[in-house]
């Protein structure tokens, strides 16, 4: 069975590598995208089966991204974990308004996330080592 694929779309290297560095014992892939326009892009070339979007990016927002991607026939049900700023208000209910499923604030532990990425997708089974 293959391996469940992640797409992570965030413009902050360090959170990235958090990221990164939580699912490298877990048999998911993940794939990065810096902003929202390249995130789409890679959305739409590798239709991953679970994306984490930072609603704060470059050139393109998270919450436009979600809207873009809800509307299309091919990720229109994936599931999209926004990742939202506790400090902005409002984020979470655009973010809900834009379809995402699932909403994390920053800052979150890494083992919440990890725990909510398997609930909306189970990792694959034997593919473990
Ligand atoms: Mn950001």
């Amino acid at each position: 069975m293959s391996s469940k694929t992640i797409l992570y779309v965030e413009d902050n290297e360090l959170n990235r590598r958090i990221v990164r560095d939580l699912l490298r014992r877990t048999s998911y892939r993940l794939l990065e995208a810096p902003d929202g326009e390249t995130g789409i892009a890679v959305a739409r070339q590798e239709r991953p089966d679970l994306i984490l979007m930072d609603v704060q990016l470059p050139v393109v927002s998270g919450i436009e991204a979600t809207r873009t991607l809800r509307a299309e026939l091919a990720t229109a049900a994936t599931p999209i974990i926004a990742i939202t700023s506790f400090a902005l208000a409002g984020d979470e209910e655009k973010a809900r308004q834009a379809g995402a499923t699932a909403y994390l604030a920053k800052p979150y532990s890494p083992r919440d996330l990890l725990e909510l990425i398997r609930r909306l997708v189970p990792e694959a089974q034997g593919t473990g080592e």
